[in-house]
């Protein structure tokens, strides 16, 4: 789909898989009017297929729009790209349990010049990958580097956008956190680097106490941190299971002195991609430490099965989640 100024949003089209031709001078290449979103389909236990709640991604798609000064998708258009794009595909969509076809909506500039400014027109497009079961040996709890020397978002900045400009910036920082042998880098907030914000591509959760009384907390949205759909859906889910939730700043410090007490007994990750990812080691320049026993603890996996349950059609969609398709 289009969007020239002044006249909107026009020619919308399915076109087979190809490269894209740019001009040298694309203002996107050089200026990174660039964002994106990330949602998968899943296939039914009835054969069928539904989207993940492709509503809340065009919610935020236009969020990411409105800070990058571009035009804003209208949520019915989102949606109908991705459903057609889905049907088109269908046959992608893997029938085995958390296997899933993974889409990929995004927009760029596809103005002319060198001037810097917000440009005339821009298209939006859509992409899917088949995504296998993210762990294929059984989950496996990551190790997390703790980026005191970089950092992701500034107050004011783009944090709260999913724009390509961010992960462009976070690549250098995953570099570090694989050279301390870590799988994934933890972002701290600028001004302290004291407060806990997200992972590369996930958002945190720290489990307090344990059993029926546990407390589930995660960074509260700053507006220098990604507000993930999968974040959100498990504030509600973690609730409907009885347990309190809780959105709060945590410190690195708070994290550390919970995991020495026993009283954060455990803590994971959460995103499209891999649903939910125990945490079982942190590091940082000041040392580390085992989180909990280092495994993955039984409230991650009960959240995990829950999640999954809903979006696989095992579980009820209570919430209205599922946005079907049709066999
Ligand atoms: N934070 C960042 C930086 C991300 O890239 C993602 C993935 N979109 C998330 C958090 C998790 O968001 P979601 O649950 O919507 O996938």
């Amino acid at each position: 789909v289009k969007w020239t100024e002044g006249r909107g949003w026009h020619d919308a089209q399915l076109q087979p898989y190809a490269p894209l031709s740019l001009d040298p001078a694309n203002m996107t290449l050089h200026y990174a009017q660039s964002i994106f979103e990330g949602l998968k389909a899943y296939r039914q236990p009835d054969g069928s297929v539904a989207v993940f709640r492709p509503d809340a991604n065009a919610r935020r798609f236009q969020r990411s729009a409105r800070r990058l000064a571009m035009p804003e998708l209208p949520v019915e258009t989102f949606i109908e790209a991705c459903d057609l794009l889905v049907r088109q595909d269908k046959e992608w969509v893997p029938s085995e349990g958390e296997a899933s076809l993974y889409l990929r909506p995004f927009m760029i500039a596809s103005e002319v010049g060198l001037g810097v400014k917000p440009a005339n027109e821009y298209t939006f497009m859509v992409i899917a990958s088949p995504a296998g079961s993210y762990f294929s040996g059984g989950v496996q709890p990551v190790s997390v580097w703790l980026s005191e020397e970089y950092v992701r978002a500034a107050p004011g900045g783009t944090g709260e956008a999913k724009c390509a400009g961010n992960y462009a910036a976070s690549l250098v920082a995953q570099a570090e956190a694989a050279r301390h042998g870590c799988d994934q880098v933890v972002w701290l907030d600028a001004l302290e680097r004291r407060y806990i914000e997200e992972m590369g591509g996930m958002n945190l959760y720290f489990v307090e106490g344990g059993g029926a009384d546990a407390t589930i907390v995660t960074p509260e949205l700053t507006g220098t941190l990604l507000p993930g759909i999968t974040r959100d859906s498990l504030l509600t889910l973690a609730r409907d299971l009885g347990y309190r939730t809780q959105e709060r700043r945590i410190s690195t410090d708070e994290w550390r002195e919970g995991n020495a007490d026993g009283s954060i007994s455990e803590v994971f990750a959460c995103g499209t991609a891999a649903v939910i990812t125990p945490v079982g080691e942190a590091k940082s320049a000041r040392g580390g430490w085992t989180v909990g026993d280092g495994t993955a603890g039984e409230i991650t996996m009960r959240l995990r099965e829950a999640l999954l349950a809903v979006q696989t059609g095992q579980a009820e969609d209570v919430h209205g989640w599922m946005h079907e398709l049709g066999a």
